[in-house]
């Protein structure tokens, strides 16, 4: 059924840059005899899901949504895909996204936009818009994103999905191609809270190929998603994210949420976490910094597309690997690399990626304070709902403005989750988001599913 919908309804979305029926088709019927034979299988086993292109897959072509890596067909699976794999879940293809994850529209794909399945003139958010736009047009039931500044949160909130960046290092980052290892974080995208918790249980856990993984047990996400409970719950609203800035509607729906909860019998307060102002500041040092360090393996030799410059005879590797760079990146991906070297350049380093690094700390520390005070804080998601196609690609730091509510989680390394809080007036869907302190991923499925 997924397939055929995939089929009727992709030439509008595209949502996906691959598409693997017979997979898909061969995993789910060997689910269906396992079950008939009486084997134990997991819950989940036969339940279709889609994966961004960022995340390796052994045979299936991924690309990060770059022309560089066309025609790459990863060797390995990423531990992401092998746990979905050993938990029965047919893998429908490889969903599109921003190029290397930079973005919050889609509309950095190298292979053209995805749209939001609620308008389609409008974007579905990013990086990760193609697995937010396939669960919100019932493509697939379940997808896997990646968030490193909200790519997973700001998605789902624009399509009316679910969607939860888990605590840095409780899913693995191995087979991951990385955007900014120190941020990156892979998730569920869903349609419900108990959906993207079942999720999340096959995805995380102890990882020895990735040296940042967490040691120690899978927060109980599933029961505190069935638990829904919020009562004496203490609940901080963040005042630097939010008001100003923020479409109207989107902080109606938020006030109305906030007062369901307390109709539920949490506690609102509103908490002031001062440094969170530089958060956009400090991660569009560190990230592009990153970024520049990782994607030097694009070198035309290893992987992907090698390209011949014009009109030279015998090419030097160095000319080889600029032609290549030079075609296979795009204009945003390209502006990251220059900033990122920048920031990092002899006699820049203290004065850029230092200051960064020191907000960074400051940032957590706001966090630590707050939760003395609170059991979860809680935000808009996104400042707007979706925006036209078109309507800030030539404007970086209008784009860039989408992440201010979703970036201190990951320079923190905290969770988040997002979740629809209804339909502005234009009928678009608004997102409210909880964070909860490291490891406490517990407590961001037991508010959602509460407000649910
Ligand atoms: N939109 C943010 C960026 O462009 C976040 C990206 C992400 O989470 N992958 O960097």
């Amino acid at each position: 059924a997924h397939l055929d919908r995939i089929g009727a309804t992709d030439d509008a979305i595209h949502a996906f840059l691959h598409v693997d029926a017979d997979g898909a088709l061969a995993t789910a019927r060997e689910a269906d005899t396992r079950r008939a034979a009486g084997d134990e299988v997991h819950p989940l086993a036969g339940v279709p899901v889609a994966v961004k292109d960022v995340i390796t897959t052994k045979g299936l072509p991924t690309t990060a949504g770059s022309r560089i890596l066309e025609g790459w067909v990863p060797p390995y699976d990423a531990t992401v895909t092998k746990r979905l794999k050993a938990a029965g879940l047919p893998i429908l293809g490889k969903t599109n996204m921003d190029e290397f994850a930079m973005g919050s529209s889609t509309e950095h794909s190298g292979y053209g936009p995805t749209r939001n399945p609620w308008d389609t003139a409008r974007i579905p958010g990013g990086s990760g818009g193609g697995s937010a736009a396939a669960v919100a047009a019932f493509q697939a039931p379940l997808a896997v994103g990646t968030d490193t500044g909200g790519s997973i949160r700001q998605p789902a909130a624009m399509t009316g999905s679910v969607g939860v960046k888990p605590t840095y290092g409780g899913v693995s980052r191995y087979g991951l191609i990385a955007l900014a290892s120190s941020l990156d974080q892979a998730g569920p995208v869903t349609r419900s809270v108990l959906d993207a918790a079942l999720l999340h249980e096959v995805i995380a856990g102890h990882d020895p190929c990735d040296s940042t993984s967490i040691e120690g047990p899978v927060p109980a996400v599933v029961d505190a998603a069935r638990r829904a409970d919020v009562q004496g719950l203490r609940i901080g609203v963040v005042r630097e994210l939010g008001g100003e800035g923020f479409q109207a509607d989107v902080s109606a729906r938020f006030t109305e949420a906030l007062a369901l909860l307390e109709g539920a019998g949490a506690e609102v307060v509103e908490v002031s976490c001062p440094s969170f102002e530089h958060a956009l500041a400090a991660y569009y040092l560190i990230l592009p910094s990153e970024a520049s360090s990782n994607l030097a393996r694009f070198d035309a030799m290893r992987y992907g597309i090698r390209v011949r410059p014009d009109g030279v005879d015998d090419p030097s590797a160095e000319q080889v690997m600029a032609a290549t760079r030079d075609a296979g990146f795009g204009d945003e991906v390209k502006r990251r690399i220059i900033l990122g070297t920048y920031a990092l350049s002899s006699g820049y380093y203290d004065a850029y990626y230092g200051s960064a690094q020191k907000v960074r700390t400051l940032i957590a520390r706001d966090f630590e304070t707050a939760f003395q005070q609170v059991d979860v804080l809680v935000s808009p998601t996104s400042p707007t709902t979706a925006f036209p196609l078109g309507d800030k690609l030539d404007d970086p730091l209008a784009m860039y403005l989408q992440d201010v509510a979703t970036i201190p989680a990951n320079l923190a390394g905290v969770p988040g989750l997002s979740l629809p809080s209804g339909l502005a007036s234009d009928g678009l869907p608004t997102g409210i988001q909880f964070l909860a302190p490291a490891m406490a991923d517990e407590r961001l499925y037991n508010v959602g599913a509460a407000l649910e």
